[in-house]
């Protein structure tokens, strides 16, 4: 595997490479890497031929800077990880090198959101999208890949990002995988691993709840499937930050289950003073190539 620190330096070599006619996939990731993204680097290995990972804690899109602080950072354990797994190339920029003018003024993409980032976590944290949009569109500029990897464990983020690359017609296909999930339902999220024994005992609830939903959706109205959840998950250390179940197209919330053919359940919970966030697919258009 080649570790690439500095842009030039990479598009350099990928420039080579894609004349040569090399496909590339691109999976973009802050690191502390678990199965959630081996699984899409696996697609992305499987798909092309050149498989392109990055691994940048992107401080524009932290809203908390405690958070930002206290994000694992395990490069060592990462490089061996994507090496042993057949990743031809690392990115491992500093902030610099992505924001050359600095994180306060650098560019962030002229697109209208149309309010997709408002909603669930872009409500919760004001600014999250912004720093996901501009760091993508940075990264997908740097790397031009043929084909771009993202979890479905990041609903609204992929949702954003997908607006994104329709409406500014960047010339890249959007690939989802699915959310990997350890044994008891909890999905893998490098966040996971700050967890206290206890918090971590009562996580799997959060899958539950989602899967509850799912079952319901024919039966009650989503806004009494809502409030349930959302007195399901007030179940200490856990603390519900909310619970929608949304259009996945425009994520405002729907009234009834025949309202659209895309519904999604989203949430994000508290367990003690970490953020974790899960949905579900509780119904999904045929046309969704993606999933
Ligand atoms: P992150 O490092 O958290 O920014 O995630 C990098 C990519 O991995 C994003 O596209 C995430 O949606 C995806 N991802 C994170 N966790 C999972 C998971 N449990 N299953 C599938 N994809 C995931």
């Amino acid at each position: 595997m080649l570790l690439f620190k500095q842009t030039e330096k990479l598009d350099s070599y990928l420039s080579r490479e894609r004349k040569q006619g090399r496909t590339v996939g691109f999976v973009p990731t802050m690191g502390a890497l678990h199965e959630g993204h081996l699984s899409l680097l696996r697609a992305s290995r499987r798909e092309n031929e050149l498989t392109v990972c990055s691994i940048f804690v992107n401080p524009t899109q932290f809203n908390d800077p405690e958070d930002l602080r206290k994000y694992p950072r395990t490069i060592e354990r990462d490089t061996e990880l994507l090496a042993s797994e057949g990743c031809d190339l690392l990115f491992w920029p500093t902030v610099g090198e992505i924001y050359p003018d600095g994180t306060k003024t650098a560019d962030a993409p002229p697109l209208d959101l149309e309010g997709l980032d408002k909603r669930m976590e872009g409500a919760h944290r004001p600014g999250h999208f912004k720093g996901v949009v501009q760091v993508v569109h940075r990264l997908l500029d740097i790397v031009k890949p043929h084909r771009l990897y993202m979890g479905q464990k990041d609903f609204q983020q992929f949702t954003i990002i997908r607006h994104m690359i329709v409406r500014l017609q960047l010339p890249v296909d959007l690939v989802v995988g699915p959310t990997v999930r350890e044994a008891d339902g909890l999905a893998m999220s490098s966040r996971n691993r700050r967890l206290s024994p206890e918090a971590r005992q009562s996580a799997p609830l959060i899958f539950q709840t989602l899967q509850q939903a799912a079952a319901q959706i024919h039966q009650l109205p989503p806004e009494k499937i809502r409030r349930q959840a959302l007195e399901k998950l007030d179940a200490p250390p856990l603390r519900p930050e909310y619970f929608e179940l949304v259009d996945g197209r425009t994520l405002m919330p729907v009234q009834s289950a025949d309202q659209t053919d895309y519904i999604v359940a989203c949430t994000a919970v508290w367990a003690e003073d970490i953020r974790l966030i899960d949905n579900t697919i509780l119904k999904k258009p045929e046309d969704l190539r993606t999933i």
